[in-house]
């Protein structure tokens, strides 16, 4: 066990280093560990790190679109940036000096572009600026890389190292109890797609296209697309994974490579899988069956058999009645629906119409608000009963508030930090790895009188400002 304390000066680690700590690993070359951080005063902290066995790899990356660093001289290894370390020191003594630039390289783009997601920059010209701080020649020896070098190493970094290691947080979570299933508690992995940087002049080979017509004039405009895995214990959110959609493909299909991925890496993290009406389709649902997986949709039209056969069967059996709050639910639930033939096996509908009422502030007035809610799922009644099927399935919006609402608002992760396929999916990981360390390390290491006196902008402004404390007293030449 290797321990690092606090001192009183402005070396002391601060929560900008222990956030690249979490994130990527002391550079003692010893791997991370997480959250065995106390609380030392308001902005202080110390941190203790102790080995941990190396992720494994070995996942195949579905998403590479063919690009390859093949006008390198080696691979650069996101998962384990210390390693990229060990193999620069190696490098230069064999004296192969590309893959002495291009390891390290690797190993200082990780830890920058780490810290750009913790302390929520907008952009790598934004982290740029930074470059003097004397943070950095504490942690890499040198100045930070520049914007266009963090960029284009991170477009030859290998997914699945990067996959390896939000995984790895994965299990350290659970380990850790910071993702703890109570008992009986179903674990969900929820799945949805996310549309990011819609461009009509710049693009990449990654990049999809659609047809817009403005002023009868016909554009093509290009955008990113990706799927997100989100785990859901309970009221807790871990951000498991992610898939581009590539061209000539539907979502589905991205979602289908996702969720084969997740479910042969984790097949034991979750039970069950939650999608909206997208996903209501045959071979998605007997692919998550097969696997010992059920699922639960939302039904839309596109089932328009079952959905009007159900609707019809609703209205001739009495609601089951619910109050929670100011909503009051009346629900209905059938089994046995073989409507959808293709599944090729009978299917439960279950109906949830949702009323709320409240007062408006202006004027007091009562104001009214329905929700009509169907969804097609593979668990038996016997399993989860109505309401809590309801209540499960309300939890899908877990990866619109908590996933991508969040990452984009108050991370920047729609912003394209450097337009190439793969550089898009290694920052949409790292803000999904920095995402999910950031709300552990707030959930679980600040104590909890501190904890509710400020929101987590709070938190990530100390990190920032912890960055900023050490700018140097001149500034930076102005450009001619
Ligand atoms: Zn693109």
């Amino acid at each position: 066990m290797k321990g690092m304390e606090p001192d009183n000066g402005s070396c002391g680690p601060t929560l900008a280093t222990i956030a690249l700590q979490q994130h990527l690993g002391d550079r003692s070359s010893q791997p991370l560990e997480i959250l065995r951080l106390r609380h030392e005063g308001t902005s202080r902290y110390a941190v203790q790190v102790e080995p941990q066995e190396p992720f494994a790899g070995g996942v195949d990356d579905h998403g590479d679109l063919g690009v390859e660093p093949r006008d390198l001289p080696g691979r650069v290894q996101a998962t384990e940036p210390w390693h990229a370390e060990v193999q620069d020191y190696d490098a230069r003594r064999c004296g192969v000096a590309e893959v002495q630039g291009l390891e390290a390289a690797a190993g200082r783009q990780n830890a920058v572009a780490a810290l750009a997601f913790w302390a929520r920059m907008a952009s790598l010209h934004a982290l740029e600026q930074t470059r003097r701080y004397s943070f950095w020649k504490r942690w890499l020896g040198q100045a930070s890389p520049s914007a266009d070098t963090i960029g284009r190493v991170c477009a030859q970094l290998e997914l699945p190292g990067l996959r390896e290691v939000l995984y790895g947080l994965y299990s350290r979570f659970r380990r850790n109890k910071v993702l703890a299933r109570s008992h009986g508690e179903s674990i969900s992995l929820i799945i949805d797609g996310h549309e990011s940087s819609a461009s009509y002049r710049r693009h990449c080979p990654g990049c999809l296209q659609r047809k817009i017509t403005i002023g009868g004039q016909e554009h093509v405009q290009y955008y990113h697309r990706s799927v997100m895995a989100q785990l859901q214990v309970g009221e807790v959110s871990f951000l498991l994974d992610m898939e581009p959609q590539l061209p000539h493909e539907d979502e589905v299909a991205a979602a289908l490579r996702l969720f084969l991925r997740v479910a042969a890496r984790l097949p034991r993290a979750f039970d069950i899988v939650l999608v909206d009406g997208l996903y209501a389709r045959a071979e998605f649902f007997r692919t998550a069956i097969e696997r010992g997986k059920d699922v639960v949709a939302v039904l839309k039209d596109d089932r328009r058999d079952l959905l009007q056969d159900a609707l019809s069967l609703f209205a001739a059996i009495p609601p089951i009645r619910e109050q929670e709050g100011s909503t009051e639910r009346l629900m209905w639930d059938l089994d046995g629906f073989t409507s959808w033939e293709a599944m090729k096996r009978p299917v439960r509908v279950v109906r949830s119409l949702e009323t709320t009422t409240w007062h408006a502030q202006a004027n007091g007035c009562l104001q009214t608000r329905v929700a009509d809610w169907v969804w097609v799922t593979t668990l038996s009644p016997s399993r989860v009963a109505t309401p809590r099927l309801v209540a499960l399935a309300h939890r899908r919006w877990a990866i619109e508030n908590e996933g991508f609402n969040e990452l984009v608002e108050h991370w920047h992760a729609d912003h394209l930090f450097h337009h190439h396929p793969k550089a898009v999916q290694v920052f949409w990981l790292m803000v999904m790895m920095a995402h999910n360390l950031f709300h552990a390390f707030v959930s679980r290491q600040i104590k909890p009188a501190l904890r509710v006196r400020h929101t987590c902008l709070h938190w990530a402004s100390l990190i920032a400002a912890d960055l900023h404390h050490c700018a140097p007293v001149e500034p930076w030449p102005l450009p001619p």
